[in-house]
C-alpha cells in the first residue's frame, strides 16, 4: 500500500511550478497544482492535503489573505502551511507567520532546502505521542484528538502553536531557550530562525486568551510555561503579579 504524503502547490507561474512538482515527486511527495485562490479552494474541498506551499504572489486572492482564510476554517485549520516568497525582508516574513504560516521559504531556494522544510513541517505535525493529555492548573490538553481547553472553553490553535504548547506543558516551570524550543519542537531548524519562535510564542499567546499570561518570557533566557501566575476567574488558581 503507498500512501505518500499529498502536497497542494498554489503557484501561478507555470515554470516555477513545474519545477516544484517535479522535485516533489522525486521527494516522494504526490503533488497537485493550482494556479489561483479558486483552484486552489477547489482542490482543498476535494482531497485534505498533508501540507500547503503557497506563494504569496498570486492573481486575485493573495497567498497571505488565503493563509489566513485556511486558519479560520475548521477543515483546513491544521493543514501546515508553507509560505514561498520572493521578499526577503523580515516584517513580510513575520506578516507570513502572522497570517498563520508556518513557515516560509524566500525564493530563490534549492531543492533540498524546499524538502527539508516540507519534511520539517510534516514531522511538526505528526503529534508526539497519540493518547497523551496534560494538564497544567485549568489548561488541558489532548494530543490524542488535538483538543485544547482552559477552564472548560475549548481554544483553537494552530498547528505549530499545538505542538510549542505541548512540549511546554509536558516541561512545566522550566525555562527553555529559543535554540531549545526550535530543536524539541521544530526538530529541523537549520532553516529557521531563532525569531520565529518568538512570532509563534506571540500567536500561541493570543490564541490562549486568558490563559496566555501562563507562557511567561525570562529575559535573556527563554521562555517557560508556569501555573503560578494565572488570574483566575474564581477556580481557585493562584493569582500572582508579574511584569509583563
Ligand atoms: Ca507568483
Amino acid at each position: 500500500m503507498k500512501n505518500l504524503p499529498r502536497i497542494l502547490v498554489v503557484e501561478d507561474e507555470p515554470s516555477i511550478a513545474e519545477l516544484i512538482a517535479v522535485n516533489l515527486r522525486h521527494g516522494g511527495f504526490e503533488v497537485v497544482l493550482a494556479q489561483d485562490s479558486v483552484s486552489a479552494q477547489a482542490a482543498l474541498d476535494a482531497v485534505l492535503p498533508d501540507a500547503i506551499l503557497l506563494d504569496w504572489m498570486l492573481p486575485g486572492q493573495s497567498g497571505l489573505a488565503l493563509a489566513r482564510h485556511w486558519r479560520q476554517q475548521p477543515r483546513t485549520r491544521a493543514v501546515p502551511i508553507l509560505m514561498l516568497t520572493a521578499r526577503g525582508d523580515e516584517p513580510d516574513k513575520v506578516a507570513g507567520l502572522d497570517a498563520g504560516a508556518d513557515d516560509y521559504i524566500t525564493k530563490p531556494f534549492s531543492t533540498q532546502e524546499l524538502l527539508a522544510r516540507i519534511r520539517a513541517v510534516l514531522r511538526r505535525r505528526a503529534p508526539e505521542s497519540v493518547n497523551d493529555s496534560v494538564r497544567v492548573g485549568a489548561l488541558v490538553l489532548d494530543a490524542g484528538t488535538h483538543r485544547i481547553a482552559f477552564e472548560g472553553q475549548q481554544l483553537k490553535l494552530g498547528p505549530t502553536e499545538f505542538k510549542l504548547l505541548h512540549y511546554l506543558m509536558k516541561h512545566v516551570e522550566r525555562v527553555h531557550s529559543r535554540s531549545t524550543l526550535l530543536d524539541k519542537v521544530w526538530g529541523d531548524h537549520v532553516f529557521i530562525e531563532e525569531r520565529t519562535v518568538d512570532v509563534h510564542v506571540k500567536r500561541l499567546r493570543e490564541a490562549l486568551g486568558p490563559a496566555g499570561a501562563m507562557v511567561e518570557t525570562v529575559r535573556g533566557a527563554g521562555y517557560r510555561l508556569t501555573a503560578s501566575t494565572v488570574s483566575g476567574s474564581g477556580t481557585g488558581t493562584r493569582a500572582a503579579q508579574f511584569g509583563q
